[in-house]
């Protein structure tokens, strides 16, 4: 299936499928700044890639196709307005080529979850395209498109944990000693809005007991330089996490069914609505997550590794 194009001098065309396998995010820390007057708040995210995956296959075709499988299949739309086929258009736009492929999702990561999964696949789609059309982008070039589109999608590309500032969109990865964590990822039934969480935010922080915003990433930083579950638990935290409380109050009783299944710590996932679950190995996340799933609590809690690598080739 390997067939690369003829002339070297050329940048490399895939005429194969290329397949691109890409990583859900959650925010080990995630402090939401004040409203701007541009709408926007200021944010101071550390970002990590885990192992739930989604995957895009692109082909070649004389017109562009998105068709998918999986999570939310029936419920996404696969319009322009979907991101893969923004992606798609935007890196043939700046790399000045017709965009024609026929795309395919498999998806895993939930919608409107928290996890990150349109911005994921947009991420895949940068990549996917970029092999396929031989367009030769550097990954710094495919961040650049997919910043215009979604403030996570530079993050996608790279992969691991890094640090995000302005939106989330400008990246710098954090060299921390290789070390697995172990997550346990609680699915709920149902999304939840990242504008309306924001915007929920504001409110909160408008009334008379605004809750209490979180101080930079620093011991976070330096808790990630340690390997002890217990010293990470201390340090994540989640500025949106009240809002999503607030939006979806059932989601207490989820973190509340989470400690007792025995998690060293558990918060929101970016805007929620899916909760993420610290567990000290591979054996114990499979006994959080037996514990959340009896529960009932959730649609499905499963186990995820991390940091994972970004969106790549597989
Ligand atoms: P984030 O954490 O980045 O806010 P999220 O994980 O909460 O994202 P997503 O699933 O990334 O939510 O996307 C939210 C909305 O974006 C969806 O409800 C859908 O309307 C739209 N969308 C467009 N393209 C996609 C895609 N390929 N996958 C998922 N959602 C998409």
């Amino acid at each position: 299936t390997e067939a690369w194009g003829p002339d070297d001098d050329e940048p490399r065309r895939h005429h194969g499928p290329v397949r691109v396998r890409v990583p859900a995010k959650i925010n080990l820390h995630l402090g939401v700044g004040p409203l701007r007057a541009d709408g926007f708040h200021e944010l101071n995210t550390v970002y990590h890639a885990i192992s739930l995956f989604d995957e895009l296959t692109a082909r070649a075709g004389d017109t562009l196709t998105l068709t998918m499988e999986g999570e939310g299949t029936g419920t996404l739309a696969l319009d322009e307005t979907n991101l893969i086929m923004r992606a798609a258009k935007a890196l043939a736009a700046r790399a000045r080529v017709p965009a024609y492929a026929r795309l395919h999702l498999r998806k895993s990561i939930p919608l409107a979850g928290g996890l990150a999964g349109g911005s994921a696949d947009a991420a895949a789609t940068l990549i996917a395209c970029d092999l396929l059309w031989g367009t030769g982008l550097t990954r710094e070039e495919l961040a650049e498109v997919g910043a215009t589109l979604g403030s996570d999608i530079p993050f996608l590309l790279h992969g691991g944990t890094a640090l995000g500032t302005g939106h989330g969109e400008a990246i710098s990865p954090i060299l921390a000693r290789p070390t697995t964590w172990h997550w346990v990822v609680a699915i709920a039934d149902g999304g939840l809005s990242t504008p309306e969480v924001y915007r929920k935010l504001d409110d909160l922080r408008a009334g008379s007991w605004p809750p209490k915003a979180l101080d930079g990433p620093d011991d976070l930083m330096a808790a990630l330089r340690q390997r002890d579950p217990e010293v990470l638990a201390a340090a994540l935290g989640n500025d949106l996490q009240a809002a999503a409380l607030a939006l979806r109050p059932e989601l207490a009783d989820v973190l509340k069914a989470g400690s007792e299944a025995g998690a060293v710590t558990g918060l929101v996932s970016g805007s929620g609505p899916t909760c993420v679950f610290l567990a000290t190995d591979a054996a114990h996340a499979g006994q959080v997550a037996a514990g959340l799933n009896a529960a009932g609590v959730c649609r499905e809690a499963v186990t995820a590794r991390g940091p994972m690598p970004g969106a790549r080739v597989t």
